[in-house]
């Protein structure tokens, strides 16, 4: 049912496109003002000499809710994209051996009786109890937690005992592995929100989980792909995005948000704000000083926050035969993790992903050629180093340690051309507060009706979107947070909008 009222979003990062996409499918007047040339935030492409890198996400995980959102625009996400499932799904690099793993748990279980021969029986038992924990959280965690009546739901109070709370993800995985390099390969997950393992509440034990289960995927052209499509379905449905255009500040009257500044000065009014962009940057820096009480400049200061990361992007002219995906574990895992969470300081034993997808798809780079990324985990800006001073120590450092750990000894002569990310440029040129990539810490204490909510608590018209609200960072949840606010944008306004239980993509427990 087509209806005029108008929804202006900041930010086309995932969040941001996909409720785009699915408000314009309902019919809602959409504009997306995004200060970059090209749609996606961290989820874009960068483009050198032909080679191809995605900026932030490379794994594609629960690829069931990605298509329950083209599904929900009455599309089919094959048509934009084609996906392409790892086996092996990345290769794990300890000091003293290395382990391929497989979501099919019959190459799994091989590889474990070669390296972890203890760890089968906890594999198996780790696979159906943490299935059945999925299942039951899965549904409270994608919940509308906007008021404190959601969120004291009989739904929430059932699955309290499956969030094992207080205890960590690293210590919920004692209940199957003893060894801790194989505790070690079910818990790193935990970085992909930027938390050490010791801290993440084990509720995430759902990220290695769902990797085991139900695999990970690249996408040919790289992930940037999908914000690529999504923007396509944006404007197939009537949408508008507006490249180039930074967002000023968010026009605020009598508490509710009623539009937006441009950088030129342009006024722009609608009858919902939806903020895609980093939630405490645009916190500080988008809503005039005096108007929020909660999550003002000392509010946000009292949070907590995630890691960030160090990125080195290079282009090669030499074919490396590395797999699709590498983890490397620093030698002392654990005092690299204190340095990068406690002490806040650099390190010169650290962990690092590698990721080589022109083996896989060779699109991403010239005949021949190699795009390889690399992500070194660091302390978020609240650290205090000065990495103008330090930026090229840690190219160097990361250079050396590439050759020492994988053998790439020659790496320096094959280079050419490379972009560097750290963590100072995160904040500076890609507006994330503390440079924390993967926003708000998502301890218990700051995940549910605890994390800013969909529906935002301190302004009327103002919804938010992306891994700083609820259900929290990484591409799914993303895409979670989108449909929740889109959803509650549809009711206040009365627009019918199709709904999905999950039921497309959830495997049974017990099975
Ligand atoms: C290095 C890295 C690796 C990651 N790997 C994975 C992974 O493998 N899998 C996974 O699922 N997740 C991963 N993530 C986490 C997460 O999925 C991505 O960070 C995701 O892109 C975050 O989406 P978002 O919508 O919250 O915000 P963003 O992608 O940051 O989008 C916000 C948008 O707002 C725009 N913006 C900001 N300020 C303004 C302004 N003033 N005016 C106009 N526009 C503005 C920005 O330009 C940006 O386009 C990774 C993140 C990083 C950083």
């Amino acid at each position: 049912m087509a209806n005029t009222k108008h929804i202006l979003i900041t930010g086309a990062g995932p969040g941001g496109l996909c409720a785009a996409m699915l408000l314009a499918h309902r019919g809602f007047k959409v504009t997306v003002f995004d200060k970059n040339a090209e749609v996606g935030g961290r989820n874009r492409g960068i483009h050198m000499q032909g080679f191809t890198f995605d900026v932030g996400p490379t794994f594609l995980l629960m690829k069931g809710v990605l298509d329950e959102m083209f599904q929900l625009c009455g599309r089919r996400s094959e048509d934009y994209l084609k996906f392409l499932p790892l086996s092996p799904m990345y290769r794990l690099l300890y000091d003293d051996k290395a382990v391929s793993v497989y979501s099919d748990p019959i190459n799994m279980r091989a590889e474990l009786q070669r390296v972890f021969p203890e760890g089968v029986n906890g594999y198996d038992r780790f696979l159906v109890n943490e299935r059945k924990r999925f299942n039951r959280l899965y549904s409270c965690i994608t919940r509308d937690y906007s008021s404190l009546s959601s969120f004291l739901s009989m739904d929430l109070i059932k699955a309290l005992p499956w969030l094992a709370y207080p205890k960590s993800v690293f210590a919920n995985l004692g209940q199957y592995f003893n060894e801790e390099k194989m505790r070690l390969a079910f818990c790193f997950q935990s970085k992909y929100l930027g938390m050490s393992p010791w801290d993440c509440p084990a509720l995430f034990t759902m990220l290695s989980y769902l990797e085991h289960d139900y695999g990970i995927y690249h996408v040919a052209g790289g992930l940037n792909r999908i914000a690529q499509a999504m923007a396509k379905v944006v404007e197939e449905c009537g949408g508008e995005i507006r490249l180039n255009t930074q967002v000023k500040s968010v026009i605020v009257e009598n508490g509710q948000a009623k539009g937006v500044t441009l950088a030129d000065g342009e006024q722009i009014f609608g009858d919902e704000v939806v903020i895609n962009a980093d939630f405490a940057y645009a916190m500080s820096q988008l809503i005039e000083p005096g108007v929020l009480k909660k999550y003002n400049t000392e509010g946000l200061a009292k949070r907590e926050y995630s890691c960030s990361t160090f990125m080195l992007y290079l282009g090669l002219d030499k074919l490396y035969d590395l797999p699709h995906h590498t983890i490397a574990f620093a030698r002392d895992y654990r005092s690299n993790i204190e340095n990068i969470f406690k002490n806040k300081k650099l390190s010169n034993d650290f962990s690092f992903y590698v990721h080589n997808a022109s083996i896989s798809d060779p699109s991403l780079a010239p005949e021949g050629k190699s795009a390889l990324y690399v992500l070194v985990p660091m302390p978020n800006n609240g650290s205090g180093v000065d990495w103008d001073a330090h930026c090229q120590e840690a190219r160097e450092r990361t250079l050396d340690t590439l050759a020492e750990r994988l053998g790439l000894n020659d790496l320096r002569e094959h280079i050419v051309c490379e972009k560097i990310i750290t963590p100072k440029t995160w904040e500076t040129e890609e507006n994330i507060y503390q440079g924390a990539t993967f926003s708000l810490s998502h301890k218990l204490s700051q995940m549910l009706y605890w994390r800013p909510h969909n529906r935002f608590e301190e302004l009327d018209n103002c919804y938010l979107v992306g891994g700083g609200t609820h259900p929290g960072s990484g591409l799914p949840t993303i895409y979670e947070s989108a449909r929740i606010s889109s959803n509650l944008i549809s009711k206040k306004h009365r627009v019918q909008f199709q709904e999905l239980k999950h039921s497309t993509w959830l495997k049974k427990a017990g099975v």
